[in-house]
Parts: structure tokens; sequence; C-alpha cells
């Protein structure tokens, strides 16, 4: 991709034509310009990793212009819709079980079983997912380890040359990111302080827990804490050489003959499309090998170079001995 095109705010059409179209396009919100693209397409998440240079697969929030979008994605329970209902369009993400009818691609949401939803205030944040119709997967539109950016100009720095618009609604209002918090088990749990305080959320939910505190509620761990927690049923082997009839493969590039079963990430090295299908791909493998009564999952090298590096820290995980 070349130039970046700036977008006033009276090109909002033209900036849900390229959303829907798989492109990324930076937007305004309440908090911080939001790095969108259409969390159904896996190539246009995996392009969000490759922008920002990201060094890992951690789940991103999808934004919608309501609550009835954002829930038909999810399973939201009568404490969701009270939050829902009080703070929504806000700074505030829910993370809930997916619905088992959410068409949002596995790598929006690192392969978890939550999502992450948000509908965010801003008028022009809003005109545009309702205009685009599919759900926008947004974090930050920085580069990894910079700060959020609250002005076009800011992500233009950041960004330009490497996503396909930025639409220019002004300096964001709030500057700070949205609130998470996790209400996918019994006690609700702060991920992240943000824009909504934690007293305005005790006060209409009782006491908010912390990840990892909170041990007692069946919960997730927030994202990252344990190492195999993506981890997959049969057992991972990395930077295979050569492969079994007893063994899953995961392939990149030409593949190693003689495998139980293979799936391909890119055969012709395509980091983007390798990260496309690498969480589809795992759990293929996984329920495929079991299915076939293989031993185990077979992975092949993949370099360290742009999006490598996230998908071996993910397939490492994968492969971390379990606790
Ligand atoms: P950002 O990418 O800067 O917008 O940050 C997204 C935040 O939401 C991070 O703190 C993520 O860890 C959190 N998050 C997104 N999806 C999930 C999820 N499914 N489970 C837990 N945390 C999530
Ligand atoms: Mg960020």
């Amino acid at each position: 991709m070349t130039g970046t095109e700036l977008l006033p705010e009276a090109a909002i059409g033209r900036a849900a034509g390229l959303l829907r179209a798989g492109a990324l396009v930076a937007f305004p919100t309440e908090t911080v310009y939001g790095l969108g693209a259409d969390a159904r397409q896996a190539r246009a998440v995996a392009r969000i990793f490759e922008a920002k240079g990201r060094p890992r697969f951690n789940p991103l929030i999808s934004h919608f212009p309501d609550a009835e979008a954002a829930f038909a994605e999810v399973v939201a329970d009568a404490r969701a819709h009270a939050v829902a209902e009080r703070f929504w369009p806000g700074p505030l993400t829910l993370v809930l079980p997916r619905a088992p009818e959410s068409r949002i691609d596995p790598l929006a949401s690192a392969g978890q079983p939550t999502l992450a939803v948000r509908v965010p205030a801003h008028p022009l944040a809003r005109a545009l997912l309702r205009a685009a119709g599919v759900p926008v997967a947004a974090p930050s539109a920085n580069r990894s380890g910079a700060v959020s950016p609250t002005t076009a100009a800011h992500v233009m720095d950041g960004l330009g040359g490497r996503i396909e618009a930025v639409l220019d609604g002004g300096p964001c209002a709030v500057g700070v990111e949205s609130t998470v918090l996790d209400l996918s088990g019994p006690k609700p749990l702060l991920l992240r302080p943000g824009g909504v305080t934690e007293a305005a959320l005790a006060a209409l939910l009782g006491p908010i827990g912390r990840p990892g505190a909170a041990a007692e509620g069946a919960a997730l761990p927030a994202p990252g804490m344990m190492r195999s927690h993506y981890a997959p049923g049969l057992p991972v082997r990395l930077a295979a050489r050569a492969v079994g009839p007893e063994e899953a493969l995961l392939a990149f590039g030409p593949p190693l003959p003689g495998a139980g079963a293979v799936w391909q990430l890119s055969e012709s090295g395509d980091m983007v499309e390798a990260a496309s299908r690498l969480f589809a791909g795992l759990r293929w493998l996984d329920e495929e090998g079991a299915r076939r009564g293989l031993s185990g999952i077979a992975a092949m090298p993949v370099p360290e170079e742009g999006l490598g590096a996230a998908i071996n820290d993910r397939l490492a995980r994968a492969a971390a001995p379990r606790g």
C-alpha cells in the first residue's frame, strides 16, 4: 500500500466502503483514535497487527453503533444489559462470552472464547459504524509502544503509509482509553481502568474484582497471564523439520511430506495470510487431529520477520507445558 488518505468528516461513506472492502481506516472515538478493520475479515484483522507492529496477538475490541448490534455477537446477561443501559454509548468495553453465531474472526479475539465489545459515544464514530454495518475491530491507532493518538495528525505521524485512510474528526475529548470490564464469569473483573470509573460500575454491580486476585470466579485470566492459556488439546511441537502420519502439520511454505493432516498457513510465505489463518488453523488441527486419533501437532518454523514474531509468540504459548 502507498499513501494514506486523510478523509474529512463528510467522507463517512468512503470510509465505510473502505472498511467493508477490508481496508484499514483510523477514526476518532471519544477516547482515542482507533485503527479500524472489519472484524469478520481475517486478513483485515491481521493487517491491524502488521500496521501497529504488535509483537503478539492480543485480543481487540470490536465497535458497534448501538447495544443491539454489539449484543448480537455475545451472550449478554442482565448485568451486561444494566451497564450498557447506563454507560453506552461511552468509554466502557465489555468482555462477554462469544455468541455461537458470531462471525467475528478468531484472530480479533486472539482465539479466546470471549469477545470485547463497545459502543463509542463519538457521533462520527457511530455514524461510521452505522454506515459500515460490520463489527469494527479497533485498537488504538498508534505503532506498538507509542502513545495513543488523540488527533488525526498523530495517527498520520505513526501510521501514515501503513493504512488506507484516516477519518479526521478533530481532537478526541477524553484521551484515556475505555474501561475494560470482564463480565464473562460470575464476578465482574476490572481488566483495565479507563474512562468509566470503578466506583460508577460498583454502584451498579457491587464489588469489582481484579484478574488473578479473583481466582475463585471461573473467569478467564487477563490475556497473556498464563503462558499456555491458548493451548490446544493436542501437544504442539515447534520448528518441525520432519513429520509422520501420527502427527497433524501446521505448514508454512511448501509442506513437509507425510503428515496425518495438514493446515497451510501460507504456501507462499505471506505473513499477513499466515497470521489470518493461524487461530482457525490451530482449532482445525486440534479437532481434526483428535478425530483422526493423531498424537500431536507439528509446527513448521516461521521466520521472525514482521508478523512472524507474533505468530511465533502464539505458537510458543501453544507449545508451553500445561499447568
Ligand atoms: P486496545 O487494543 O489498546 O484497545 O486494548 C484492548 C484491551 O481490551 C486490552 O487491555 C485487552 O487485553 C482487552 N481485551 C480485549 N478483548 C479481550 C478479551 N476477549 N478478554 C479479555 N480482555 C480483552
Ligand atoms: Mg493502545
